[in-house]
């Protein structure tokens, strides 16, 4: 983990900006974007380098950090600090998010018709999963993105899905919103067939 980046390196991202000329009908022009400066470089197989400019709070709970953890950090490499710092932060997501726990409860189970998705099946599908989106494209590609993940009932539940293991996956918001919108049009259309349907 590199240290923080002068103040005069902070990343520029500046929007590419656009100019036209409406009278003479010329094409519009877009100027690239300003460089970006790299956040994460990799230096090694296994090692990268990161970079980031923090704040002054940041900074103090680095310094207190490297002091409560002299003992098990005597250097302290801000690098393993932070490791831990995300570690933990990554159980508390998990426990928050999908009900993760190194000491999962005995469940009362799930009334048929239920919405109710109970921990022990979201803990289930987490891991099988693999905390990633779980859409497979036509081609068969996987691209199995990590954020907005949600539970996706696989036969929806309006039309009798249940929550079981084999019937909910994990998928990002963007992949849980298209197949629900893929589902609400197979209900159209199947609707569209019936009797009174067609006499309209
Ligand atoms: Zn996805």
């Amino acid at each position: 983990m590199a240290n923080a980046a002068p103040a005069s390196a902070a990343i520029s991202a500046a929007p590419a900006s656009a100019s036209a000329s409406p009278a003479s009908g010329a094409a519009i022009v877009l100027a690239p974007p300003a460089a970006r400066r790299l956040l994460v470089s990799p230096l090694a197989a296994g090692r990268y380098e990161i970079r980031f400019t923090a704040s002054a709070d940041t900074h103090d709970k680095l310094r207190r950090a490297q002091d409560l953890l002299r003992h098990a950090i005597p250097s302290g490499d801000p690098a393993e600090i932070f490791d831990r710092a995300l570690k933990a932060l990554l159980e508390d997501l998990a426990r928050k998010k999908c009900a993760a726990t190194g000491r999962p409860r005995t469940s009362r189970g799930t009334a048929r018709g239920s919405r109710h998705i109970p921990a022990k099946l979201k803990r289930a599908v987490w891991l099988r999963d693999g905390s990633r989106c779980a859409f497979v494209a036509r081609s068969g590609r996987r691209r199995a993105e990590r954020g907005f993940l949600e539970l996706h009932h696989v036969e929806p539940h309006a039309v009798g899905g249940e929550p079981t293991v084999d019937n909910i996956q994990l998928r990002c918001r963007a992949h849980n919103a298209y197949e629900a919108e893929c589902s609400t049009a197979r209900a159209r259309s199947s609707n569209a067939n019936t009797p009174f349907a067609r006499a309209l």
